[in-house]
């Protein structure tokens, strides 16, 4: 069986990460998304196991003693992790693997894997990142300047990927991450 490709899609909170790779899950049918957990309580509109595990700080922080997570990382003040379980059973399987994770967890999965694809989302400027996490209407005020603040360094570290989108329009956007999919697929394995 093909070994499937890991992609790893990162850049701050309101860039639109979320609704690119909704664009590229329906378009795509081949890869797979990795569902987090999160010490995070829901969203409106959030489901469990849909959008993320959600447990307690206590369930997080036993997790990660039993070794169960790939990678984790503090965001925001809230804990986010990558099943090891569920990577190891979709690899098994051949699948393509696709982790909606922040700068941290991807360094940390450049270090377990090497060969993955990373993919960074940039909005197209600072005060449009702004104005899209004040209209999401989910954050408070102080969640919404540490989230600006995260993004500066997260935008720092953009060289650390191999591919950039720049999400100004959502469109052509998702074109691009399916075309990258794409791409990476047709390459010929290295020698
Ligand atoms: P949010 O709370 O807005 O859903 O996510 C906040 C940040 O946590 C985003 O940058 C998101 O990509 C990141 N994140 C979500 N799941 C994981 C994960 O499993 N591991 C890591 N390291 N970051 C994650």
């Amino acid at each position: 069986m093909s070994k499937g490709k890991l992609f790893v899609v990162a850049g701050p909170s309101g860039a639109g990460k979320a609704t690119l790779v909704r664009g590229l899950l329906a378009a795509d049918a081949k890869v797979q998304l990795s569902v987090s957990f999160t010490s995070r309580a829901p969203r409106d509109g959030e489901q469990d196991g849909r959008d993320y595990h959600f447990v307690s700080r206590e369930e997080f922080l036993a997790m990660v003693s039993r070794g169960e997570f790939l990678e984790h990382a503090e965001v925001h003040g809230n804990l986010y992790g990558t099943s090891q379980k569920w990577i190891t059973d979709a690899m098994a399987a051949g699948q393509d693997i696709l982790l909606e994770i922040d700068v941290q967890g991807a360094q940390q999965v450049r270090k377990i894997f090497g060969d993955e694809i990373g993919i960074f989302i940039l909005p197209p400027s600072a005060e449009v990142l702004e104005q899209r996490l004040r209209n999401r209407g989910t954050d408070s005020e102080d969640a919404i300047v540490r989230r600006l603040a995260n993004a500066r360094e997260e935008i720092a570290r953009l060289a650390e990927f191999d591919y950039v989108i720049v999400n100004e329009h959502i469109d052509q956007a998702v074109r691009d991450i399916i075309g990258i999919v794409r791409a990476e697929r047709c390459k010929v394995a290295a020698q």
